[in-house]
């Protein structure tokens, strides 16, 4: 981490993620947008609270916007410290604004969903969320700091866990190994730690089990950390000492259009385009079919944010995005290979924050 921090914000002279935004809702003739998700909340904040409405209203003029953070007495303290200009308000009163235009978030639950229009029955509702994914999209230079960090700590958990590792462990066992390391070293896992023994890694998302890694046997581990709110991510295999031809020429594959994704990963690219580069090294190589997932997506609050890297994905790559290039070749009952790096998108190319061997 540097010593950079997320600039506070006020009421009146906001955040630059919250002035973007009331530019897109004036943009949108929205009177006001309401912002409650975790994640989305802290990127516009700084506050980490799961109980706010920020609501956001622009000025006709596109002067500066009218911020107000709703939420109960358990978060006063934390919007006080860590955004103290920021105006704070009860939860329960964001009901009684007098709006006819609201930006919501489309993830919301259908609960908070039925409670907006209940409170709102004649207002219309514009879901706004692919707005603020796009803000969040790109990211400041403090949280490219943090993640940074994450990512590093990530790679120093790894080299210690496989000095833990022995051939008999069972994948949980494994799979405690690493958790115990995120505990100790950072805020525990970013999300569940996969680890396939052998055959287990064609199944992409397998969930660890009694399963024991046998001496000679590949092993594939997808691991994050959670560090001061970011995640890490990465994937990697063990190859044995004696790999079988076809393991060989797999992983070499995989490889190929990990580093092929790499190479391509630059601003102006688009996440359909970047995604197929990496594609066509498998899809030529006659493998095609056994790479059933998208190539990669952005990290930051959350695990998995825009941009996507995907056969749909329409996201443009802009400097200070973040995106993971995650080929993967899967044999049902054979093998499974993934190789999984976390990028930075710069000016001229992209940073690689992932620096375990491969
Ligand atoms: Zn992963
Ligand atoms: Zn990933």
């Amino acid at each position: 981490m540097n010593g950079k921090k997320t600039k506070p914000v006020s009421g009146d002279a906001a955040h630059p993620r919250i002035l973007a935004l009331a530019k897109k809702a004036l943009r949108r003739r929205l009177d006001a947008v309401m912002i409650g998700d975790e994640a989305n909340v802290r990127a516009l904040t700084g506050v980490a609270c799961d109980n706010a409405r920020l609501v956001v209203e622009p000025r006709a003029d596109g002067g500066e916007p009218r911020v107000t953070f709703y939420t109960d007495f358990r978060y006063v303290p934390a919007v006080k410290r860590t955004a103290p200009d920021l105006k704070v308000a009860d939860f329960k009163d964001f009901r009684r604004g007098n709006w006819k235009r609201i930006g919501f978030e489309g993830c919301m639950a259908a609960s908070d969903y039925l409670d907006l229009k209940g409170a709102f029955p004649r207002a219309k509702l514009v879901d706004v969320l692919k707005d603020v994914h796009a803000l969040r999209a790109v990211k400041t230079p403090a949280e490219i700091a943090a993640i940074a960090a994450a990512e590093a700590l990530n790679d120093e958990i790894w080299a210690r866990a496989q000095e833990d590792f022995k051939p008999g462990m069972t994948e949980k066992e494994m799979q405690r190994v690493i958790r115990a390391w995120m505990n100790a070293l950072g805020d525990g896992e970013a999300f569940e730690t996969i680890v396939c023994a052998g055959a287990n890694a064609a199944e992409c998302h397998h969930v660890p089990d009694d399963t024991p890694w046998r001496e000679n046997e590949p092993l594939l581990v997808d691991m994050g950390v959670k560090l001061a709110g970011v995640c890490a991510d990465m994937t990697r295999c063990i190859v044995p000492r004696r790999p079988s031809a076809e393991y060989r020429k797999i992983y070499a594959l995989v490889l190929a259009a990990n580093r092929a994704g790499i190479a391509a990963a630059r601003p102006g690219i688009t996440g359909r385009e970047l995604d197929k580069v990496a594609r066509d090294v498998i899809r030529k190589a006659g493998f095609g079919k056994a790479f059933g997932h998208a190539l990669g997506h952005g990290v930051g609050y959350e695990i998995h944010e825009a941009p996507t890297a995907s056969k749909k994905s329409d996201w443009t790559l802009e400097p200070g995005m973040l995106v993971t290039i995650e080929p993967g070749v899967y044999l049902p009952g054979k093998l499974g290979v993934r190789i999984e790096d976390l990028v930075l998108v710069t000016k001229d190319g992209c940073e690689v924050l992932s620096h375990s061997a491969k």
